[in-house]
């Protein structure tokens, strides 16, 4: 086959709105470019608007900072145990391991991809029986789904462990109608340059509880104790989002409904041209409580009917077609760094990760970038080569 030459289809790169240079120019002309400043403060009322229900946010430096400042906020110190989902980006679990804290790894659940409930409560009564009853539980809401939201809740609640909800991907998702995000004691969300908007860089704690987030200022900021002078009473981080980059933000917060509703077109485009491929299945809502940003579009292969593997077909739609697809997540308890951590599953995340694969789910993909990756990839499976 000739290589096609033709420009490059991202997976899910920066899709702007109009309005960003407008606030960052703001930021520039009224010289309020530090981490403070009305973009900071329009941003985040703009999030808690959207979200709703009464939570609070605060905006920081990287949905990886909003992570540690997370577990500082609920206490989590050194030795403390950590639950985690498994399959899921490593900044899920890297912020346990700054505060010398151990991550236990938990399994997934082949419906929504995410933590199964049952291995959950498993790991808690083995932890426990070991003499430890873990000190919180992050559910991470993958590829823009909802986790088993209900069930993981009344488990974690059980128990007595106090929830994170990792919603980096699933800003504008829903369970039952309640916006991800929302979940748990303390939520982060990221506005990294791939998520569903993007800060260039920037992150957020949500949380109903008004000290959580004022704590979560006082530690982004260096940790000031007040007093007429630098005093300081415990350890401090440099978190703070800047104001030009909230300005970013911004302009996206009004975009943000739009690049849902584009998202979400282009699974059901995918799913109309390749579901009657024998072989090929999506990552699906369960039931019509699930309600899914479709961040990422992915979908499984079946190896017996499918002779090429992910690999396989991810290099040959970059090498021949320009187009980058992504492999799903590795599961962390299968990552060198995690080797020695505990985990919890049924092989589940293991079985996603060598049959699944991402493909380019842009906002602002066209509809003839579209065309292109679903023709790209039915030559690829149908070819015998
Ligand atoms: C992107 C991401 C993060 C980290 O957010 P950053 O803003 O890149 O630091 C954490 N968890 C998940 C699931 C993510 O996808």
């Amino acid at each position: 086959m000739d290589k096609i030459v033709n420009k490059r289809i991202y997976l899910s790169p920066p899709h702007l709105g109009g309005k960003e240079s407008i606030y960052i120019q703001e930021a520039l002309d009224s010289n309020w470019i530090a981490p403070v400043g009305e973009n900071v403060d329009r941003f985040q009322a703009d999030l808690e608007a959207f979200l709703g229900d009464g939570v609070r946010v605060a905006a920081l430096s990287s949905g990886t900072a909003a992570l540690h400042l997370a577990l500082v906020v609920l206490g989590i110190k050194a030795g403390d145990e950590v639950l985690c989902q498994s399959f899921t980006f490593s900044a899920s679990v890297n912020p346990i391991l700054y505060l010398q804290a151990f991550p236990v790894l938990i399994g997934s659940e082949p419906e929504t991809w995410n933590m199964c409930p049952v291995e959950l409560e498993r790991a808690i009564k083995d932890r426990i029986g070991k003499g430890k009853l873990p000190k919180a539980v992050i559910l991470v809401d993958l590829y823009g789904m909802p986790c088993k939201m209900d069930e993981l809740l009344a488990v974690a609640a059980r128990y007595n462990i106090p929830v994170i909800e990792d919603a980096a991907e699933s800003l504008g998702s829903e369970f039952n109608g309640k916006h991800c995000g929302t979940f748990g004691e303390v939520a982060i969300l990221s506005f990294n340059g791939n998520k569903i908007i993007t800060c260039s860089s920037g992150g957020a704690i949500v949380s109903h509880n008004r000290e959580y987030i004022e704590q979560t200022g006082f530690y982004a900021g260096q940790a000031k104790d007040p007093a007429p002078f630098y005093k300081h009473s415990k350890v401090g981080y440099n978190y703070q989002l800047s104001n030009i980059l909230a300005g970013i933000g911004r302009g996206q917060m009004s975009v943000l409904n739009e690049h849902i509703a584009a998202k979400r077109e282009i699974n059901a485009f995918y799913r109309s041209e390749l579901s009657a491929i024998d072989g090929i299945s999506f990552h699906t809502e369960p039931d019509s409580r699930y309600f899914s940003n479709y961040w990422l579009s992915a979908m499984l292969l079946d190896h017996t009917k499918i002779k090429k593997t992910p690999l396989q077909i991810c290099e040959t739609m970059s090498s021949l077609y320009n187009i980058e697809c992504r492999l799903l997540w590795n599961p962390m308890h299968l990552q060198p760094v995690f080797k020695d951590v505990p985990y919890y599953g049924t092989g589940v995340s293991e079985r996603l990760f060598t049959s699944g694969l991402c493909l380019p789910s842009g906002s602002n993909l066209s509809r003839e970038d579209l065309h292109r990756v679903v023709t790209a990839l039915k030559k690829i499976i149908a070819s015998k080569s």
